[in-house]
């Protein structure tokens, strides 16, 4: 199936111009071979779509995890010049913004293995999950408008984290260019009970232990090590995101007619970047975006919490520090060196982690020697990875990396095959706790529906983007 790829190096694939109609560059494909047979040849063709749209440079580029999405695949990164590519929802995603962060501690995995249980109950009951749940927070639609613009810098100032928590957040927590009155009233009502849930099936909170360190010295400058416990929250802008990509969707939709963009499939719906109807939607992304970096700062405010309810007695600080936090479903303008020449251009990473190298400004200071961190989940039963940007990482991905393992069972076929009551036991037995509203939701994400977190990192450590740091194994997970 695979004949018509070229093979560019171990673990690089082209998919070359001629393989669909309209391909204005070829395909890359970030995979090593053994999980090259695990792609679905779907997916290689959305990677070739991708490649028909105006202005894209480079390649369309698909990153180890990558399956099957809406329109782009997940795992797909495509960079589109400022003034003559386009701008598209499908490349961002619905959930605008979804994003790992990880906090890190002063305890150890034995001073957290006989509270687990508790900890875990509380956890789940202070932090909101499920499809529709909503928070104990309740927001004015001005403070609304507030979130939507200044992000992080709200949830700080009101009481949700600290000062130093905003330099760890990618683009500081408040990207700039935010216009509320690009978010509908729909919009703007899923999003007003929201800030704070988790949200369902692949958002998570989980408490975790360092069983391996592989750089004693990026480790070190992150405040990691060996047997040390961290949490990890997943999620995104839950309902507000999701309306502002449906609400835009429709709108490019006919900007695609209306500009006389030829799409190879419909979910690729878009507008010349510097368009009004582009640029309307960027910038209520933008809301969605702040929006989200403020759900998960306040999870985490609450997360600590209960952290200090259970163990400050018997510490003077936890450390309960924010190591760093990642979008994986954005669009950027950021400038890149195209054929040796400085260009600004529209990065769409859509299930896809920002892998910025050392030095680069939008760094915080602190990390700026080390290159930026890249934090992949696995699953509940897999470990997750932190690793730091390497140099070369803008040459070969516009910066980026993958953002998980990957899922290659479908969530019908895993309902069908797999038995959410086994899956926790199973588990159990090995140590790790779970809580979710119900079982069916374990079945649909176990560990056996995601592809091998090692092997996909492997990948994008042997390429070059980005090396890996520490290994975290989980202890408990709460999930939608
Ligand atoms: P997505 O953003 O595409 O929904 O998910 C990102 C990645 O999170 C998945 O590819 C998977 O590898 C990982 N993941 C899903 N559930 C869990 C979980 O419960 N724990 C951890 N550590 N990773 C998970
Ligand atoms: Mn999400
Ligand atoms: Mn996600």
């Amino acid at each position: 199936v695979f004949d018509v790829l070229k093979r560019i190096s171990d673990n690089e694939w082209e998919v070359p111009v001629g393989f669909k109609p309209g391909m204005n560059v070829p395909g890359r494909i970030f995979v090593s071979e053994s999980l090259l047979n695990m792609l679905e040849m779907e997916t290689l063709g959305q990677v070739a779509n991708v490649a028909t749209l105006p202005g894209i440079q480079k390649y369309s580029m698909a990153m180890p995890d990558a399956h099957l999405g809406y329109g782009f695949s997940i795992g797909g990164v495509a960079a589109f010049d400022k003034e003559t590519g386009i701008i598209s929802p499908g490349g961002v995603g619905f959930d605008i913004n979804c994003g790992v962060r990880l906090i890190r501690s002063n305890l150890s995995e034995q001073d957290v293995r006989p509270k687990l249980s508790e900890l875990l109950d509380d956890l789940f009951k202070a932090i909101p999950t499920g499809v529709g749940s909503k928070s104990r927070l309740r927001v004015t639609d001005a403070e609304l408008e507030d979130i939507f613009v200044h992000g992080v810098q709200w949830a700080v100032e009101n009481g949700y984290g600290v000062e130093a928590d905003i330099a760890h957040c990618e683009s500081k927590g408040q990207m700039p260019g935010a216009d509320p009155s690009k978010v509908s009233a729909k919009a703007r009502k899923r999003g007003r009970p929201q800030i704070g849930t988790l949200g369902s099936g692949n958002h998570f909170l989980e408490v975790q232990y360092i069983d391996k360190i592989y750089d004693e010295e990026a480790a070190a400058a992150m405040g990691l090590k060996e047997g040390q416990v961290t949490f990890m929250v997943h999620c995104g802008s839950r309902g507000a995101g999701h309306q502002i990509c449906t609400d835009h969707l429709q709108i490019l939709t006919s900007a695609s007619k209306k500009y006389n963009i030829s799409l190879p499939d419909r979910q690729l719906a878009c507008a010349p970047a510097q368009s009004q109807e582009a640029q309307d939607y960027f910038k209520a992304m933008v809301c969605a975006a702040n929006y989200a970096w403020v759900n998960r700062h306040v999870i985490m405010h609450w997360a600590r919490e209960i952290f200090e309810s259970h163990f400050a007695n018997d510490f003077c600080d936890l450390g309960l520090d924010l190591v760093y936090d990642v979008a994986h479903n954005i669009a950027k303008l950021e400038e890149h060196k195209i054929d040796g020449k400085n260009t600004e251009v529209y990065v769409h990473r859509k299930g896809a982690t920002r892998a910025f190298p050392p030095g680069h400004p939008d760094l915080p200071e602190d990390y700026l020697d080390l290159g930026q961190p890249v934090l992949i989940p696995g699953s509940m039963g897999t470990p997750s990875y932190v690793l730091c940007s390497t140099k070369d990482s803008m040459e070969i991905s516009f910066g980026s990396a993958c953002h998980g393992a990957g899922r290659v069972m479908s969530r019908k076929h895993a309902k069908k095959e797999l038995r959410g009551e086994d899956i926790r036991d199973e588990l159990s037995s090995r140590g790790i706790q779970v809580r979710a509203t119900q079982p069916s939701l374990i079945a649909e994400e176990a560990p056996a529906v995601y592809k091998s977190s090692s092997e996909v990192v492997d990948v994008v450590h042997d390429l070059g983007i980005a090396r890996k740091v520490a290994r975290l194994l989980p202890m408990g997970v709460i999930k939608g």
